[in-house]
């Protein structure tokens, strides 16, 4: 999509740290860290948020595939890591493309509201 920050990324035009990548499903360093681990992990295919996915389409299971794998070459498998993905206005998406925080590499805040 024109003018996507994440599709632009995904083709090339700016560049990431790439983590891991599958024929649908890219994963790279965040450009802001929150904490020693923090990548986003993302459809390479532009959907808005969580809830403009197709029934149809089984990316979310292509993604749960890209968490474990991110998990392990980041070496956060064993020790825990957590996923988040930000919906809309009230929960601070800045990106209008869908992704997945994964956050590891410390002992994590929670509740984190
Ligand atoms: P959101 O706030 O939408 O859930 O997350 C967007 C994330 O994208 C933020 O954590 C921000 O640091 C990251 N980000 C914004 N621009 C870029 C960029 O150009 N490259 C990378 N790698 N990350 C970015
Ligand atoms: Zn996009």
């Amino acid at each position: 999509m024109e003018d996507c920050l994440f599709c632009k990324i995904v083709g090339g035009e700016i560049p990431s740290q790439k983590v891991y990548e599958t024929q649908r499903v890219l994963a790279f360093k965040d450009i802001n860290p929150q904490a020693p681990v923090h990548i986003l992990i993302i459809p390479k295919e532009h959907y808005k948020d969580i809830l403009s996915i197709p029934r149809e389409d089984d990316i979310l299971s292509e993604i749960k595939e890209a968490i474990e794998k991110v998990a392990e070459i980041c070496g956060v498998k064993e020790s825990g890591f957590r996923v988040v993905t930000n919906c809309g206005e009230n929960a601070g998406q800045s990106v209008a493309h869908l992704h997945f925080h994964l956050f590891g590499g410390k002992v994590l805040a929670w509740p984190a509201l």
